[in-house]
């Protein structure tokens, strides 16, 4: 089969693979129908995902279908189409029962599809733990409704149910990328008064105010007064900082109100600064972390239900085979790219 490998350094290639077996009696192996390309491939890419492991094929958003299992894999047959999540828990450890499934302490827990071990821009994947790693998607649901509920929906998902959003609230979130996108469709199901979305992009400005009419749209210039001149309380009451720009970090909590919660979803590049003394007084509760990816059960389900739908995200297709170009468009951000589904005949 073939599979996107992370060579080395700066290096992905297309190379020649054997299909991947099971090796635990609770892996299953999937037949890829559909992937996608995700900002942290690059991440790896670039090295600034040190434990990357070179030679593993990369991707970790991917649906499939259910090829082999282990004996011991309890909730899936041969033949069931799947949703493949981003991180591998095992389901027993402390973090796991609490539902903080990144931190699961299995030796693969964490993100390891396409980072540590072979993920999903390929045939056919090995998912370890397959019991929480897979989710059954509902048959009125197409593989690309589903494409993004193991990573970046997840993430948009938990994000939002971390920050306590209410019917009141006005919600500030910062980057209007795949993730931001998200973000803003779980914070839509909150309903809460007053939806802001910060972005800088002029084609995913157009973006959000062709498909979101009822969602405020700022800049990062303008985004200080505009949030303080459409909120109730001095600023946002949550905010959700997405970006991982820059200044964003510090714009997140400047436009918060005093006892707001901030909650950074955003991975950064570079250390970030919490100058205490300047915000002093204000109260203010930070979340920040890497998704719990442990709600894509209800998430397929409000997908089956229409109440989310991130199909208008995918902006290109293109077969494997060509997946490098479909890395060129999604790295150099061309032709107005969001989302670009990699498709297996
Ligand atoms: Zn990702
Ligand atoms: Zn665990």
């Amino acid at each position: 089969m073939i599979a996107y490998t992370y060579k080395e350094h700066g290096k992905f290639e297309l190379t020649e693979k054997p299909l991947p077996e099971i090796i635990d009696s609770r892996d299953a192996v999937v037949k890829v129908t559909m992937s996608s390309i995700c900002s942290s491939d690059l991440h790896i890419k670039h090295g600034s995902v040190p434990r990357a492991v070179p030679g593993i094929t990369v991707g970790h958003e991917m649906v499939g279908i259910v090829e082999k299992i282990g004996s011991d894999i309890r909730s899936f047959k041969v033949g069931d189409r799947v949703t493949v999540n981003v991180e591998t828990f095992c389901g027993e450890c402390f973090f796991c029962k609490k539902g903080f499934v990144n931190n699961c302490t299995d030796k693969n827990g964490g993100w390891a599809l396409g980072c540590r071990i072979d993920g999903g821009q390929t045939e056919f994947v090995r998912v370890p733990y397959a019991d929480t790693g897979l989710n059954k998607i509902p048959d009125t649901v197409t593989d690309e409704q589903a494409l993004f509920v193991g990573d970046v929906l997840a993430t948009g998902f938990w994000a939002t149910r971390i920050s306590e959003i209410t019917e009141d609230d006005t919600v500030l979130i910062i980057g209007a990328g795949p993730t931001g996108i998200c973000t803003l469709l779980c914070t839509m199901l909150k309903n809460p008064k007053r939806i802001i979305i910060c972005e800088k992009d002029e084609s995913r400005i157009d973006f959000v105010k062709s498909h979101y009419p009822d969602v405020l749209v700022c800049t990062p210039e303008n985004c200080k007064e505009f949030v303080f001149e459409n909120s109730d309380h001095g600023g946002a009451d949550v905010v959700l900082e997405v970006a991982g720009a820059e200044d964003t970090f510090r714009l997140s909590w400047e436009c918060a109100r005093p006892n707001a919660i901030v909650t950074v979803v955003a991975l950064y590049d570079k250390p970030q600064t919490l100058p205490l003394p300047d915000m002093y007084g204000k109260n203010l509760i930070f979340k920040t972390g890497g998704v719990d990816g442990c709600d894509c059960e209800e998430i397929l389900s409000l997908i089956e239900q229409g109440k989310i739908d991130t199909t208008p995200l995918i902006t290109h297709r293109f077969p494997l085979k060509d997946i490098e170009k479909a890395y060129d468009i999604f790295e150099n951000k061309l032709d107005g790219v969001i989302k670009i589904a990699v498709t297996n005949e």
